[in-house]
């Protein structure tokens, strides 16, 4: 089975497919953390996308769709992936559909998460991460068992991405809405689109996607 999570900065996708990821053994793709890792690695690749990163636009298609493609084709997704803020642009989604008609293969349900845009600053200003696990956290949503202590490896040390200030935040949000809210309209016209309400407690989203993926 292969997703798609669509929906603004902040919308909740990333917690929901690492949801996705254990109760399904599907693979993550979250294209943000691919290039996150690739400027931690001190890469070309990430010295070049750097600074695009940290204003808060997009990298560029061309980038983007062989960095999808390369990593649809390893092994482990074989079972099935989600992808977590890839396509972003309506040429991504083009690229994508004929990646996926090439290698045989097909997206099974495109899931948009809703939400209103005043929530979002909020969610996204007190999200932080696992440093060993990359496991997502929020200093009020979602904050681990033990202060402190990752729930899932046991890890202490947590991290905070350079692009969740407020004023990066605003960037992202209006780059969605002119680049990647258009894919709305563009998977719904291919019927395969539904929408779910992103703006309840996590574990009903996670209920409600199960219920989008469990009618296929
Ligand atoms: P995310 O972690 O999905 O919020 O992505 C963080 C940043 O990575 C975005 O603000 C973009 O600069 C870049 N990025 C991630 N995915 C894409 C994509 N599909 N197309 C272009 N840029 C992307």
């Amino acid at each position: 089975m292969n997703l798609i999570l669509l929906g603004p900065p902040g919308a909740g996708k990333g917690t929901q497919a690492q949801e996705l990821e254990r109760r399904h053994k599907l693979v993550q793709l979250s294209t943000g953390d691919m290039l996150r890792a690739a400027i931690a690695s001190g890469s070309d690749l990430g010295n070049e996308v750097k600074t695009i990163m940290d204003a808060g636009e997009l990298v560029p298609d061309d980038i983007m769709i062989r960095m999808i493609s390369e990593r649809i084709d390893q092994p482990d997704c074989a079972n099935g992936f989600i992808l977590d803020g890839f396509p972003r642009t309506t040429a991504q989604a083009e690229a994508l559909d004929k990646m996926l008609d090439e290698k045989d293969m097909k997206i099974d349900h495109v899931i948009e998460m809703s939400v209103d845009s005043e929530v979002l600053i909020k969610r996204i200003a007190g999200r932080f991460s696992c440093a060993g696990c990359g496991a997502g956290y929020h200093d009020e949503f979602q904050k681990p068992v033990q202060d402190g202590v990752c729930d899932h490896c046991s890890k202490t040390e947590f991290t905070r991405r350079p692009d969740d200030n407020p004023e990066t935040v605003r960037t992202r949000l209006d780059t969605y809405e002119a680049q990647t809210a258009p894919l709305l309209p563009y998977y719904r016209g291919k019927e395969s689109l539904r929408t779910v309400d992103a703006m309840a407690e996590i574990d009903v989203v996670t209920a409600e996607i199960e219920t989008v993926i469990g009618g296929a």
